[in-house]
């Protein structure tokens, strides 16, 4: 007997926007006929053994093949298999329930894994590729009858007996002609290993060929014979199903090469593991990170109860853990619906919270266990924890006490010790803890010594991410500003009741200040005459902390694209108390003056690495002159 049907009576045709819309992502056909057959496959398994199927199991191995000539695509399982009300049931009522809906909707979707999951569609995506989808089934169900389903991919489908004789699903594709590409073996094999690289049941494609051996020759020498072996493309259990308690090191090293067979060996790893309030599974490893160019987001793979899924993990991972590599498994993820909407999902945000903790915890612990160690690896983890801190609130709470501030002698404090080393001296006369801080210590070794000279302590803040971080310490501790060494004279950077008074008399400045104009000749250094310690430089040329620092952000990203663009602007201060500026008071001839106001100034932006090109060659040519 056979049976027509009509697949829905209020829509024209479903199938050419299934076509269309999915056309960029039409390789997730084979992901949802695999995870079908996966599905099937696991069924059979639970009913045998709940006792309610007795049957002979059997190899349970799904079977992908293709023929290139009949232009065919078959996936085979070993699963619980359909009766004709079974498919009625599943295949065309289910999936074109929402037919009508979907037709108003479709316009609304952004990509194919949405419309597929609203209006599971899983099986109908297989007419992204092919213009005829058989079925050949047979239930698992004792004295069932073989069931056969013909679509054309118009609305009308044909149930049949079917002549299928074990127990299972055979789902053929009839590939059509734009999808000719996906008859090539390297084409299938390459979406397998995407999709279904750690399905839970073994999944073979074809066959390979390996070499065995095959006895020996008349001389004692090993032969050898090619034969067929079956090619199963997954790994049935990766490490993240399994309990941390039974895997070691290596195998976690193991699993990373095989994700990121070009990467370094990581830091160290986490393991995830809940049931509840929600199911997640995984393991996420701290890269090592050798330079700002080699950070990558997106290197976190989703996975579905083993099924790949994709690996833009943003708003399911915190932000700044989107840095990390890995893998996270988890069903309770709504897969299928748009952004904003997982956004908003309260399983979504929980699992961002534990995804937090998770890797507080481990650094916290990774601090306790062993504090030398930590420190030799605050290189690296340091750019993920001031990352984190500026970008989660919750994760700088717990950050702040493994949070590593290293000063420019190779020293490593925590926030708390740091505040202690330095509050006693480096506090200003308005009560505000100055932290100073380097970002090139050979570019600003003149200033980091004069901080030396009166036990003030440099912090180093040289990786890309410390302009940001520097200023949201400074917005989180209470009392403390932080200023780059060069920012001003250390007199001026950490302000004491004590200071020098600047011993010239105003018109003895104002005539000192109209020189070094003359000298310098140049409107972005502003000349500035002060009282300080006669020991000091004659002049320094500095940058004022906040201006540099929004130039800074700037260029790493911070949005401010007005400071950025604005030029470099300098403080030229000019020491009233120091000799050589006495000397030039007292020299008789201007051009003798000139000479040596500019050559203290060079020899302020030499000290600062700033002298180069003409300038520096006409500093040469001087100081000769002058010797
Ligand atoms: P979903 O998998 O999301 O339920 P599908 O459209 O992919 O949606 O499949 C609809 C239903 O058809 C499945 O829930 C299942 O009951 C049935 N089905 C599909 N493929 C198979 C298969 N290979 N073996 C047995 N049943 C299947």
């Amino acid at each position: 007997m056979q049976e027509k049907g009509t697949i829905s009576i209020h829509t024209e045709n479903i199938f050419p926007i299934i076509k269309k819309f999915l056309y960029s992502d039409n390789e997730i056909f084979l992901r949802e006929l695999v995870s079908n057959a996966v599905d099937a496959t696991q069924k059979i398994k639970r009913l045998a053994s709940l006792g309610q199927y007795s049957g002979d199991l059997g190899d349970t191995t799904i079977d992908v093949s293709f023929n290139k000539k009949k232009k065919t695509i078959t996936v085979s399982d070993k699963g619980i298999g359909m009766t004709a009300e079974e498919i009625k049931k599943y295949i065309n009522q289910i999936a074109f329930s929402g037919a009508t809906e979907f037709v108003e909707k479709f316009k609304e979707a952004k990509d194919a894994n949405e419309i597929i999951g609203k209006f599971g569609l899983g099986f109908y995506s297989a007419f992204m590729v092919a213009d005829k989808v058989e079925i050949h089934t047979l239930s698992r169900e004792e004295g069932a009858e073989p069931a056969k389903w013909v679509c054309d991919g118009s609305t009308e489908f044909e149930i049949s007996p079917g002549d299928k004789k074990t127990r299972g699903t055979d789902v053929i594709l009839h590939i059509n002609k734009d999808s000719e590409e996906f008859l090539e073996k390297h084409k299938i094999q390459e979406i397998l290993d995407k999709y279904a690289k750690f399905l839970p049941v073994p999944i073979r494609f074809e066959k390979k060929s390996e070499s065995v051996e095959d006895g020996k020759d008349e001389e004692g020498n090993t032969k050898w014979k090619s034969v067929e072996v079956d090619n199963i493309i997954n790994d049935t259990t990766p490490i993240w199903t399994k309990s941390p308690n039974d895997l070691k090191d290596e195998d976690y090293l193991k699993f990373y090469k095989e994700l990121y067979p070009f990467s370094e060996d990581p830091l160290f790893w986490i393991h995830l593991n809940v049931d509840y309030p929600f199911n997640l599974t995984g393991v996420l490893y701290f890269p090592k990170i050798k330079n700002e160019f080699e950070l990558q987001k997106n290197k976190i793979k989703l996975f579905s109860r083993q099924v790949f899924i994709t690996d833009e993990v943003k708003d399911i991972v915190p932000e700044f853990l989107m840095l990390l590599h890995g893998v996270i498994d988890s069903p309770d993820i709504p897969l299928n619906v748009s952004r904003s909407f997982l956004q908003a999902d309260s399983n979504v945000k929980k699992i961002n919270n534990y995804i937090t903790k998770k890797v507080a915890d481990k650094l916290a612990e990774l601090y306790k266990k062993d504090r030398k160690a930590y420190e030799e690896k605050w290189g690296d983890i340091g750019l993920f924890v001031k990352y984190g801190m500026i970008s989660e609130d919750k994760f700088y709470e717990k950050g702040k006490d493994f949070t590593l501030l290293k000063n420019t002698k190779g020293e490593h404090y925590t926030l708390e010790e740091y505040k202690d080393k330095v509050k006693a001296i480096q506090t200003d006369k308005d009560e505000q803890t100055i932290y100073l801080y380097a970002t090139d210590t050979n570019k600003q070794d003149a200033f980091i010594q004069s901080a030396y000279k009166k036990d003030y302590d440099v912090l180093q803040m040289d990786s890309p991410i410390d302009s940001h971080f520097i200023q949201h310490l400074e917005g989180k501790l209470e009392k403390t500003q932080l200023k780059r060494v060069d920012s001003d004279v250390v007199e001026k950077l950490i302000k004491k009741d004590d200071g020098y008074a600047n011993l010239l008399s105003e018109e003895q400045s104002t005539k000192v200040k109209e020189i070094f104009e003359k000298a310098i000749d140049n409107k972005t250094y502003s000349v500035e005459v002060e009282g300080l310690s006669p020991e000091e430089l004659p002049v320094t040329v500095t940058m004022d902390e906040f201006m540099r620092r929004m130039k800074d952000m700037a260029q790493t990203g911070g949005g401010m694209g007005f400071y950025g663009a604005m030029p470099d602007n300098y403080k030229v201060g000019v020491n009233g108390n120091h000799p050589v500026v006495d000397k030039i008071l007292k020299t008789e001839d201007e051009e003798s003056q000139l000479k040596l106001a500019k050559q203290s100034f060079d020899l302020a932006l030499l000290s600062q690495g700033l002298l180069k090109g003409k300038d520096l060659t006409a500093f040469v040519k001087r100081s000769v002159d002058l010797i």
